[in-house]
């Protein structure tokens, strides 16, 4: 067979494997994807979510640095709001991968400047009294100025946010995170990274970013100490002197 006819031959052969398939054979119905019902309006939370808060009270938190203890925040009119002297609180339940939705607002009044501006702080999974986890950072950045990897919608000190879709203080704004823990092997090192896609009053903020370790306030982070992958999720209680900021209509579906 001479190369040309060689070539043909190749051709034919191909064009006749391809014709031999149908759309069928990419078209999967297994397994069927569960029916939840959403929620009315944005924010209220899918049939099947876990509800973290529901205005009503604090049964499914605790004190974070004395688990045993019940969580000392207040919850009045139906909004949580930080009890600074308290501490942080986090969820009894601890979590993997997850989509977690949380509301928060800063007090219309609110005062100082920078990372002193209504600080609070999503801790997207939190190992233990003493560890921070892995924070989303909260904060007033309508009009306040800070390091971008610092201001809200940022994963603290690793990465800034796409964009800046704060609303003013007053308003109610809205986190959507989901969240893929970090896996370790069983000797404590590190199978794969933690990721996380955020939206910020619907707004893409994190767009799949893979984090370095658990935050740190001072110095690069890494997976060292870290060997969680199942944890509670933090809300922080930050020392700065503005007033305290305040949270509703928290839920929360494992996957
Ligand atoms: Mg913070």
């Amino acid at each position: 067979m001479n190369k040309k006819i060689a070539l043909s031959f190749c051709a034919v052969l191909f064009l006749g494997i391809a014709s031999a398939q149908k759309p069928e054979d990419t078209e999967l119905y297994t397994p069927v994807p569960a029916v939840v019902t959403p929620g009315n309006t944005i924010g209220q939370p899918p049939s099947d979510a876990i509800i973290l808060f529901d205005g009503k009270d604090l049964d499914k938190w605790e004190d974070a640095d004395n688990p045993d203890k019940p969580a000392n925040w207040i919850v009045k009119n139906g909004i949580l709001i930080v009890n600074k002297k308290a501490g942080n609180i986090q969820t009894k339940q601890k979590f993997g991968d997850y989509q977690l939705h949380i509301e928060w607002r800063e007090p219309k009044d609110i005062q100082g400047q920078g990372q002193e501006r209504g600080n609070s702080g999503l801790f997207l999974a939190s190992t233990g009294p003493g560890d921070d986890g892995y924070e989303m950072q909260i904060l007033d950045s309508y009009n306040n100025k800070t390091y971008t990897n610092g201001q809200a919608g940022s994963i603290y000190k690793q990465n800034a946010p796409l964009v800046n879709p704060n609303r003013k203080p007053g308003d109610w704004q809205s986190y959507d995170v989901i969240w893929t823990a970090p896996c370790f092997q069983k000797d404590g090192s590190l199978k794969s990274e933690a990721r996380v896609t955020a939206f910020f009053n619907g707004v893409l903020v994190q767009n799949n970013f893979t984090l370095e370790g658990p935050t740190l306030y001072i110095g690069h982070p890494s997976y060292a100490n870290a060997r969680q992958s199942l944890c509670s999720i933090k809300l922080q209680a930050h020392g700065d002197k503005s007033k305290p900021i305040s949270f509703r209509n928290i839920w929360i579906r494992p996957l």
